[in-house]
């Protein structure tokens, strides 16, 4: 794969009509190292947030040993990149001949579930040929909890209610080798207050249940940088869950888990689209709602981007045509519209650009690695294009250790 310095260095040397992805190693090699140092357990990278066998190696170079997978397709791209990682099928509603395959071909030991079926169902599909059951499982019951600080909520599909964790921590007890609890506060948790209240209603479940746990598992949530989401930093997140996991009535060598999906990928890509039409502050752009774009179509949520001028305003000229000067004057707000032939392919944004930005031009969208990338699809045609890898600094770190705490400024996000 080729190397490049930055973005306009990439629209300069391929003067692409296709979106390019642009790959940081070097930032997601950071982010791991931050988790593995820092947080004061177990890290799991959760896959489904960008599965790029690419990524996933350079997380594992740099101290990520367990992967949180969803998916039997999930299991088996793991397992094929990295033959030792210790696999986690955290997926609370699986096949039996997906628990099978990765219980018996692929050694997957941990598996989470919200149902006393699920329970039956792990079982099953475990049992060994003579027909005993499997005595090494290690199982996590996941609880259902508030999303009330994140901005993506995942708290209606998954996870037992308080109500009725008691009865099923304690039957799972009796089949289980080692038992866990876990959770998810939903994407992009802005406090670590969101972590609290989990936890809190982890202790209650625990005191009720009366049961012997033996891993506390926080899920992901970590947030990452993004315009008008500047969360506090990581290490705040982190103290706060150490102490009140030590607070929790469990076994004393119990182990703390967390599960970060965007946090370890987010700086890992940034996107390279083209500018087709210009409308008014609308730029017909070449990615979008079928695309590494979906979460600012479907969510609005917002992106930093980059302008990458085309010097003469004519895309069809050579190499020698590119400017690659990166503009910063005169901005004003921009709204963007993807490739395919569908209305609801509509960024509102605003996404922040130069005024004389131009049909030809390019724009470097950044914070791409986490849910961006992934997120391609084929539809109307769309979704092909190169990967590069780029040197420089993604457009905004939490690992970097220069960035501005946002509790000094007026974005005033209330810790405790
Ligand atoms: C999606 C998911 C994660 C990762 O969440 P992020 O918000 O990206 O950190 C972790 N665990 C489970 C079970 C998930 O479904």
């Amino acid at each position: 794969m080729h190397i490049h310095p930055d973005a306009p260095a990439v629209a300069r040397a391929l003067a692409p009509d296709e979106p390019v992805i642009l790959n940081r190693p070097h930032a997601a090699a950071r982010a791991a190292r931050f988790f593995a140092a820092k947080f004061p357990g177990k890290s799991l990278y959760a896959v489904k947030a960008n599965p790029s066998p690419d990524l996933i190696r350079v997380l594992w170079d740099n101290g990520i040993s367990h992967y949180d997978v969803a998916s039997i397709a999930e299991v088996r791209l793991v397992r094929e990149t990295l033959p030792e990682a210790k696999l986690c099928f955290m997926h609370p509603v699986k096949t039996a001949s997906a628990i099978r395959e990765a219980y018996f071909v692929h050694g997957v030991r941990t598996f989470s579930l919200d149902t006393f079926e699920e329970v039956e169902k792990i079982l099953e599909a475990t049992r060994d040929a003579e027909g005993n059951h499997a005595k090494d499982l290690r199982l996590c019951v996941r609880l259902r909890v508030s999303s009330e600080y994140s901005e993506l909520s995942l708290a209606s599909k998954f996870g037992i209610d308080l109500a009725d964790a008691g009865p099923l921590l304690q039957a799972t007890r009796q089949v289980a080798d080692w038992l866990g609890v876990c959770f998810h506060v939903g994407s992009q948790a802005m406090t670590p207050f969101a972590y609290v209240q989990a936890l809190e209603r982890v202790r209650a479940v625990i005191a009720d249940a009366g049961v012997v746990i033996d891993m506390i598992d926080v899920g992901g949530g970590f947030p990452s940088c993004y315009p008008g989401m500047e969360p506090p930093p990581l290490e705040d997140y982190f103290a706060i869950i150490h102490r009140h996991f030590e607070a929790l009535p469990i076994a004393y060598n119990a182990e703390l888990w967390c599960e970060p999906g965007r946090a370890l990928s987010a700086e890992y890509n940034s996107l390279i689209v083209k500018v087709e039409r210009r409308r008014g502050d609308e730029l017909y752009i070449n990615d979008g709602a079928y695309g590494a774009l979906y979460d600012a179509a479907h969510v609005g949520w917002r992106f930093p981007v980059r302008h990458i001028a085309c010097a003469n305003g004519n895309d069809n000229d050579g190499v020698a045509a590119f400017g690659g000067a990166i503009d910063t004057q005169d901005l004003q707000d921009f709204s963007f519209y993807g490739p395919t032939c569908d209305d609801a392919d509509f960024m509102e944004g605003p996404f922040m650009l130069p005024a004389g930005i131009k049909a030809g031009d390019w724009i470097e969208v950044g914070m791409l690695g986490a849910y961006g990338a992934a997120m391609r699809t084929a539809f109307n045609g769309f979704g092909g294009g190169e990967t590069v890898t780029v040197t420089d600094e993604p457009m905004a770190s939490l690992y970097r250790g220069d960035r501005k705490d946002p509790r000094v400024s007026d974005n005033v996000v209330s810790l405790r």
